[in-house]
C-alpha cells in the first residue's frame, strides 16, 4: 500500500502534468498572436486553482511524520554508480558523504580531439587545424576546471529531520579511457568561430517517452576547440556563453530553456516540484538558455540524486 508520502508525491506529480497542459494551451492561445482578455481570464482561473493545490500540498508534505533520525543517517552509506534522473537523460556516478555533506557529482569522460579541417585554416597566422600535445594538455586542464568551478557548490540542500546537516554539491571530471559516461569529441576549429555543440544519448524510446542507457562508453558529446570561450548567441541577451558548460548542463539531465521548437522543457516538472516556479522558453541570461547564469532550477537533477542515493524524499533547497 503507498504510504501517506508517497501518496502527496503522486498527486503532486498530477498536478504538474495539469500544469504542464495549461502552459501547451497558454501557447495555442498564443498562436494566433494574442492573448484576448477571455483567453487570459480562463487562464488565471486555473493557474490560482492549481496554486492552491500546490499549496496545500506542501503543507501536506510539511505535517508528514520523520523520515529519519539523525544517528542512522550519520551511519549511512550512500552511493550509486551510473545514474540517470529522472529527466530521462544524463549520466553521473553519485555518492554523499554524510558527515562532511559533500554530495559528489562525478563524471567520467573520456577526450577524442580530432583534426580540424586544413582550408578552414589557411592564412592563418600561427593556427594549425592539427592540435598539438600542448594544446590538448591545456584544452583538457581548462574543461576540467571550468566545470568543476562553474557547476560545483552554488546551492546547498538540507532535510527538516536533519538539524544542521547541510549538503554542498562537489562536480568533479576525471579522465578514463574506458568506463566512461561521455566521449568528448572535441573538432579544431579557428579562434573567434562558432560551430553548433550538443549531446547526443543512446537509450530507448517507450510511449514517447526516452530514457538514456544507464550503461558507460556509449553517450557522446560533440565540442569544439572554442567551446571553453565567450560567445554571443545573437540574442537581445547580454550574457554570453560558453558551449561546454551549456553542454556539461545536458549530460547531468537539464534540457534546453531556449525555444528549441519542442514542447516544454524537460526538467521544468522537477524545478516545479523543488520551487514552485514554472519554467517557461525564451532567451534568457541561465544558461540552459542562451546565457551563462546557474540557477537553482540547474540544480534540480543534483536534489533527485540526493534523493535516490540517501532513499530521503523530503530534501529541499536550502534558502
Ligand atoms: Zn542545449
Amino acid at each position: 500500500m503507498a504510504t501517506k508520502l508517497e501518496k502527496i508525491l503522486n498527486l503532486e506529480t498530477n498536478v504538474i502534468a495539469m500544469e504542464q497542459e495549461l502552459v501547451k494551451y497558454h501557447d495555442m492561445f498564443l498562436a494566433d498572436g494574442v492573448i484576448d482578455d477571455y483567453e487570459q481570464e480562463q487562464l488565471d482561473t486555473m493557474f490560482a486553482t492549481i496554486n492552491n493545490v500546490v499549496e496545500e500540498i506542501f503543507q501536506l508534505k510539511a505535517a508528514l511524520p520523520p523520515e529519519i533520525d539523525k544517528a542512522t543517517f550519520l551511519a549511512g552509506k550512500y552511493k550509486e554508480t551510473n545514474y540517470s534522473p529522472p529527466t530521462g537523460t544524463g549520466l553521473f556516478d553519485v555518492s554523499l558523504n554524510p558527515k562532511s555533506g559533500r554530495l559528489e557529482v562525478l563524471v567520467k569522460v573520456n577526450f577524442t580531439f580530432e583534426d580540424g579541417d586544413a582550408v578552414d585554416f589557411n592564412d592563418l597566422k600561427g593556427q594549425s587545424a592539427i592540435w598539438s600535445d600542448a594544446e590538448i594538455k591545456k584544452w583538457k586542464a581548462s574543461y576540467i576546471a571550468l566545470m568543476e568551478g562553474r557547476w560545483g557548490g552554488k546551492y546547498h540542500f538540507h532535510h527538516p529531520d536533519l538539524k544542521n546537516v547541510t549538503v554542498y554539491v562537489d562536480v568533479e571530471i576525471d579522465e578514463k579511457t574506458s568506463g566512461w559516461h561521455y566521449d568528448l569529441k572535441i573538432n579544431k576549429i579557428p579562434k573567434g568561430e562558432m560551430e553548433q555543440s550538443s549531446v547526443t544519448h543512446l537509450g530507448k524510446r517507450t510511449g514517447g517517452v526516452f530514457k538514456a542507457s544507464k550503461k558507460t562508453d556509449k553517450h557522446s558529446v560533440d565540442l569544439d576547440s572554442e567551446d571553453l570561450t565567450f560567445i554571443d548567441k545573437g540574442t537581445d541577451v547580454k550574457d554570453k556563453q560558453k558551449g561546454a558548460v551549456h553542454e556539461f548542463g545536458h549530460m547531468v539531465g537539464l534540457g534546453d530553456e531556449y525555444d528549441d521548437r519542442k514542447a516544454g522543457i524537460k526538467h521544468a516538472a522537477m524545478v516545479r516540484n523543488a520551487l514552485g516556479t514554472v519554467l517557461t522558453e525564451g532567451n534568457f541570461d541561465d544558461v540552459m538558455s542562451v546565457g551563462n547564469t546557474i540557477e537553482k532550477q540547474h540544480y534540480v537533477t543534483f536534489l533527485a540524486a540526493l534523493k535516490k542515493v540517501t532513499g530521503l524524499n523530503k530534501w529541499q533547497f536550502k534558502k
